[in-house]
């Protein structure tokens, strides 16, 4: 997976399309991320042994990484992610279109 916490991600198709925010959790294993504000559900809460609190509660559901692309800074448009190998062997994720570091 190319995406990780922290990166700043545009939401490409279905119902929360042209969202922005920033990926608070990577889920590799599912190939999913949860991204700020975007898939923001209201839970209804009872409270328990372990929470005391009763309520509504926010929380954003995790989306599938497929339809989120980074955002590349420079464009401010989704960026398709490319590599570059720098002389000391690091690897750099960059905008494959003009190049900016991602
Ligand atoms: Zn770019």
């Amino acid at each position: 997976m190319k995406i990780r916490r922290g990166d700043h991600v545009m939401v490409l198709s279905g119902k929360h399309k042209g969202m922005r925010g920033e990926v608070v959790r990577a889920l590799p294993k599912e190939d999913r991320v949860v991204v700020e504000g975007v898939n923001r559900v209201k839970r209804h809460q009872r409270t328990t042994q372990t929470r005391k609190r009763a309520g509504i509660i926010e929380k954003d559901l995790p989306v599938p990484v497929s339809i989120v692309a980074l955002e590349c800074p420079k464009e401010h448009a989704p960026a398709r992610v490319g590599y570059q190998v720098s002389e000391d062997g690091t690897k750099k994720r960059v905008c494959a279109r003009c190049g900016e570091g991602l």
